[in-house]
C-alpha cells in the first residue's frame, strides 16, 4: 500500500530544473491544535514551507517550526486577500522549485475552502499532491457543544451546505430538498445570509421553532454560541454579533447541545511526542 507520508520523488526534468517537490493539502481542523491529525502535525513540522490561509488559528500556526518559511495567503483585517488563481500559482511555483509544501487549510481541505481547485491546478502542472483530512468545523462545533450530528431518533443524515455563493451570485440552493427537519444542516459561510436562508427554509415547510445553533470560533478558547430557532436565529446573531468564522447547525439535534465543562487540561502541542514510523 502506498504510504502517503513518503511522496514519490520525480526524476529531475532534462532541462536542469529541480525535480518537482510535493504539495500536501492539509486539513488543520477547526482551531484546537489537539484536533490536528498526527499526519498533519508531522507534515507541518517537516515541510520546507507552510502556506496558510486566514482560517488557520494562531494556536495551529504556533506548531510551525521557527525555521520553516511561511506564506500567508488568506484574507485578514487590513490585508487584501490573495486571489485564488494566484494561490494556485504560488503552490505550483513552490512545487516546481522542488520544495515540500504544507498547504494548511481550515477544517478539512475537501469541504468548501477551494481545496479541489488547488489540487486540480497542481495536478495539471505535474506537481505531486495529496490530501490530509482534517476535522471539519461542524464536527468541531458538535464536540464543543456535546451534541450528536445524527441521532437515531432525531436526525437520519447530515448535509454540509454553503450559505454563500461566489461573487454575489444569488443563493440558489435547492430549498425544497434542504427543508427536511430530519436532516441536520451544517451551514458554512452563512452569517451574511442567515435571514434569507431561514426565511426560505420556513417557506418550504421547515418549522419556525426548529432548533438552531450559531457557533463562532468553535474549538478555540474564543468560542461563543447562540441558541435559537429558525425563526429567531438571524435576529439573534444580528443583535449579538460574533466574530468569524461562524457556522450554523440546524435541526432537532441542536436542542441536545450542552454547554461544555471547562476545557480538559491537555499538554501544549510543543510537549507532545509524536511517534514516528
Ligand atoms: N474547510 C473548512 C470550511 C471552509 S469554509 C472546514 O472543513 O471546516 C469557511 C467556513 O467554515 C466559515 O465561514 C465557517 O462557516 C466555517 N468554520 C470554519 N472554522 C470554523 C470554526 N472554528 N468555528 C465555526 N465555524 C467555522
Amino acid at each position: 500500500m502506498k504510504d502517503s507520508r513518503q511522496p514519490t520523488r520525480r526524476a529531475a526534468p532534462a532541462d536542469g530544473s529541480p525535480a518537482p517537490g510535493h504539495v500536501h493539502l492539509i486539513g488543520a481542523g477547526p482551531g484546537d491544535p489537539d484536533l490536528l491529525t498526527l499526519r498533519a502535525l508531522r507534515l507541518i513540522q517537516s515541510a520546507d514551507v507552510v502556506v496558510h490561509d486566514r482560517l488557520v488559528a494562531d494556536e495551529i500556526l504556533a506548531c510551525i517550526p521557527a525555521r520553516t518559511r511561511r506564506v500567508a495567503v488568506g484574507k485578514a483585517a487590513g490585508f487584501h486577500p490573495v486571489p485564488q488563481e494566484r494561490i494556485n500559482e504560488i503552490l505550483v511555483e513552490l512545487g516546481r522549485a522542488g520544495l515540500t509544501v504544507a498547504r494548511l487549510k481550515g477544517g478539512d481541505p475537501t469541504i468548501f475552502g477551494r481545496g479541489g481547485e488547488e489540487f486540480a491546478a497542481l495536478t495539471a502542472a505535474g506537481i505531486p499532491c495529496d490530501y490530509t483530512p482534517g476535522i471539519t468545523a461542524a464536527q468541531g462545533a458538535a464536540a464543543v457543544l456535546r451534541l450528536p450530528l445524527t441521532h437515531r431518533r432525531w436526525s437520519t443524515g447530515l448535509r454540509y451546505v454553503t450559505g454563500h455563493r461566489a461573487r454575489g451570485a444569488p443563493l440558489d440552493l435547492d430549498w425544497a430538498s434542504l427543508a427536511d427537519p430530519r436532516t441536520t444542516l451544517a451551514v458554512y459561510m452563512g452569517a451574511a445570509n442567515m435571514a434569507e436562508i431561514a426565511t426560505r427554509l420556513i417557506a418550504h415547510g421547515m418549522p419556525a421553532d426548529l432548533p438552531v445553533l450559531a457557533v463562532s470560533q468553535a474549538s478555540t478558547p474564543r468560542e461563543r454560541h447562540l441558541r435559537g430557532d429558525l425563526g429567531s436565529i438571524a435576529g439573534m446573531v444580528r443583535d449579538n454579533p460574533m466574530p468569524a468564522p461562524m457556522l450554523f447547525l440546524i435541526g432537532h439535534v441542536a436542542a441536545l447541545a450542552e454547554d461544555a465543562d471547562p476545557p480538559v487540561s491537555v499538554p501544549a502541542p510543543a510537549e507532545l511526542r509524536v511517534p514516528h514510523g
